[in-house]
């Protein structure tokens, strides 16, 4: 409407940029020059250094395996899980394809349950129901940059002596209290945590890249393998496994931007705090959920709507009011895994996630990225409110 403003975007990847661009134009023409451009030192030390960023120490150690994207680092985890086909998954349904994709992929059964419908993360209580004699693997994913109940399911996992693969791609420095004085990293907790470096991410490259953390020596050995084609000598093939490597030119832009990754997830979660502030109050939408044991890093700021049962009808009239507004929104996800086509024939009819269906109908994000400015947000949350208050 106004074409005098700056264009609001959900991400703003440029603006990040211009910050670090000497930085990160050296980086890039470095690995150029080099003629380093696979497995180059760029990727060893990236790795290294996220894993100190995790938390790595001589008695706690975190080893970071770079892969290429956060889907590979899924299935790199599973297959290091030395599972059978057959062998169930228990997963939620409210979240990106990959968890289910790759499952399905390897042959696994996907048990998708419903998640919590405030914190939006696997429900536990629906874990233990589905766990069955076989059950081999929980893999909650840490939804908007919040961890699921990590408590509750390592207790379940260690009972039921199940692997936990932690889907981090939304949440890379999030962390859960596991106990006074004790604070998990998020995808340190579990056997293996996966994540993405896909550009909108909180650590985001300039393409795609991804990465399996775990604190387990013999894991990291086996996950490396597994991400290099099952070899460790070069034409030795001791087990299956793919070709999924970290570009090197990724790798040198991920190396600029790490040091700043605190920063950036403590500029969204200002942001979250200032939505939190100007919207808070509006009876017909419900803020983020903030767990108490959790640290939230606002991957997605995510309003769910109070609508009255009625479908996605007040969603719809708000995005049609924002879009028509020029105010940039995302639906995460319109749609549960558990209907996707794809899964028609993997998943039974049989299979109802109350909380889950509401949810794809109910939930709304909102522009959220370390560039936004106060009046942007107030620019949203005014449409926000009058596309709310224009519905009758
Ligand atoms: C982004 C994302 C992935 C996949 O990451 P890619 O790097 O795009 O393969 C997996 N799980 C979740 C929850 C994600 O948000």
């Amino acid at each position: 409407m106004s074409n005098d403003k700056p264009p609001l975007h959900m991400v703003d990847v440029l603006g990040q940029y211009a910050h670090i661009q000497d930085d990160i134009d050296k980086a890039v023409l470095d690995v150029v020059k080099s003629g380093q451009y696979i497995n180059g030192p760029a990727v060893r030390d990236f790795a290294q250094e996220l894993a100190q960023w995790l938390g790595h120490s001589e008695s706690q150690p975190v080893h970071v395996i770079p892969c290429a994207n956060g889907t590979d680092a899924l299935q790199a985890a599973l297959m290091a899980l030395d599972l059978k086909p057959g062998d169930e998954i228990i997963t939620p349904s409210f979240t990106f394809i990959s968890t289910v994709e790759v499952i399905h992929l390897l042959r696994l059964k996907p048990v998708m349950v419903d998640v919590d419908p405030c914190s939006f993360t696997l429900d536990p209580g629906a874990v233990a129901k589905a766990i069955t004699d076989r059950t081999k693997a929980i893999m909650p994913v840490h939804l908007y940059g919040q961890c699921a109940d990590m408590t509750a399911l390592m207790t379940l996992a260690k009972t039921h002596d199940l692997a936990i693969v932690e889907d981090t791609a939304q949440a890379i420095g999030s962390g859960w209290s596991l106990g006074e004085n004790h604070w998990g990293a998020a995808g340190t907790m579990g056997d293996i945590g996966t994540t993405s470096f896909f550009p909108s991410k909180n650590l985001g490259a300039y393409g795609d890249g991804g990465a399996c953390f775990t604190r387990d020596a013999a894991l990291a050995q086996k996950l490396k393998m597994i991400c290099n084609h099952g070899s460790q000598k070069r034409y030795s093939h001791e087990i299956i496994g793919m070709n999924s490597r970290l570009d090197s030119i990724q790798a040198a832009i991920l190396r600029v931007k790490l040091p700043h990754l605190s920063n950036y997830n403590a500029a969204r979660t200002a942001a979250a705090d200032k939505y939190d502030a100007l919207l808070g109050e509006h009876p017909m939408i419900t803020v983020p959920y903030r767990h108490p044991r959790s640290k939230h890093v606002f991957h997605q700021y995510t309003l769910k709507l109070n609508n009255r049962g009625e479908g996605p009808g007040l969603r719809d009239h708000l995005a049609q009011h924002l879009t028509a507004r020029g105010i940039p929104h995302g639906v995460y996800y319109p749609k549960p895994i558990h209907k996707q086509a794809a899964f028609a024939d993997v998943v039974s009819e049989s299979v109802v996630l109350p909380h889950t269906e509401d949810l794809t109908q109910r939930v709304i994000s909102l522009p959220m990225h370390t560039e936004l400015t106060e009046a942007q947000q107030e620019r949203v949350a005014q449409h926000i409110q009058e596309g709310l208050n224009s519905y009758l």
